[in-house]
């Protein structure tokens, strides 16, 4: 590093560099950490503008989704621009990542986690971050986070109440699976639409932040950090810690078997997304669309926004489209699967059946 740029990086961190567990060497470390951020949504948007702000620097977004005027009450980095432009949350976040540290190497990844990408988009990162609302991704990092012994965060939050959990499944420390053996009963049938406090995934943020800053830093082995489940409930305003042990039982941590690695339990062409009124359509095959082409060749409803990441089509007052450059798109205002699929055709020219 040259001298000029050491100077500005002590004087930018010159607190930071004063409490005693961070100094050079901790602030090294996390300038060198390699964090994956899983799910960009107010949470994980969160956490990584706060690991920013805190040295990180080297930094891989995932996230399928875009932004929305409805995201904006709880999430911190986003702006009404960027739901104009409806920008995937990816790039949002990166965008805004870069404007707070110049010298952040953020990259952006435009999709959701699935087995079929799991391996490539983790591989070669320190520490996996959870910013998703669901059990099946989380299951899916579980895998990949015990077969390849790399650690992760998870955080769940609902209504007032928040769980998170550094979870590092190598010798005694119990996984996810240790204590949720099976989906969650919501998952997959109920997709109730819950409310939620800002503050809530704002606690959250801050607690998985300062779990993935510790990790980093070496702190909190002698605490047990990975045995240990935070979780809050801002109503009452209660915090506790609880202590989480090894299942000896477990189908992951302990019998090695992977089956959300192997089977990708959520890759329809068009779902419904739990806890929304969208459906979700994946092209089978790999496209590339040039969308600024498609946007003026459009006769289906009128374009609202695009980029080069997305374009989005209002089709009838309660209906919009927001289609991706890999083909992928959000049909909102709807959970009829068919009928997403009719518009999403409409809308792209790309036949997704066999007419
Ligand atoms: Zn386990």
């Amino acid at each position: 590093m040259r001298d000029k740029e050491l100077l500005s990086v002590v004087e930018r961190f010159s607190r930071l560099l004063l409490l005693k567990e961070v100094g050079v060497n901790g602030l090294s470390k996390l300038r060198k950490a390699k964090v994956v951020i899983v799910g960009c949504g107010a949470t994980g948007s969160h956490i990584a503008e706060l690991l920013v702000r805190s040295g990180v620097r080297n930094l891989r977004l995932i996230d399928g989704d875009y932004v929305d005027e409805k995201n904006l009450y709880r999430t911190t980095l986003f702006t009404e621009e960027d739901a104009a432009k409806a920008l995937p949350k990816a790039v949002a976040c990166a965008n805004r990542l870069r404007l707070i540290d110049h010298s952040v190497m953020a990259e952006p990844v435009v999709d959701r986690l699935t087995s079929s990408n799991v391996e490539e988009l983790l591989k070669g990162f320190d520490i996996i971050v959870d910013g998703t609302d669901n059990f099946l991704t989380r299951f899916l990092i579980n895998d990949y986070s015990v077969k390849h012994g790399i650690p992760w965060v998870m955080s769940g939050v609902e209504q007032w109440y928040g769980n998170v959990w550094l979870i590092h499944p190598v010798g005694s420390n119990p996984c996810l699976r240790c204590v949720f053996p099976k989906l969650p009963e919501t998952v997959g049938n109920a997709c109730n639409i819950l409310g939620v406090l800002p503050t809530a995934v704002t606690m959250a943020a801050t607690i998985s932040a300062t779990l993935v800053i510790k990790h980093v830093l070496g702190l909190g082995g002698e605490e047990g950090l990975e045995r240990t489940l935070y979780t809050f409930d801002l109503k009452r305003s209660d915090f506790y810690k609880v202590r989480v042990t090894k299942n000896p039982s477990c189908e992951v941590c302990v019998h090695k078997k992977f089956r959300y690695l192997s089977n990708d339990f959520s890759h329809e062409v068009a779902q419904p997304i739990c806890g929304t009124r969208a459906v979700e359509i994946t092209p089978p095959q790999k496209i590339r669309l040039n969308l600024k082409a498609l946007a003026n060749k459009i006769k289906v409803g009128r374009v609202l926004a695009v980029s080069e990441y997305s374009v989005k089509v209002k089709v009838t007052p309660e209906i919009s489209v927001v289609v991706f450059s890999n083909g992928r798109a959000i049909v909102d205002g709807i959970t009829d699967v068919a009928k997403a699929l009719t518009i999403y055709e409409a809308v792209t020219g790309i036949k997704l059946r066999d007419s």
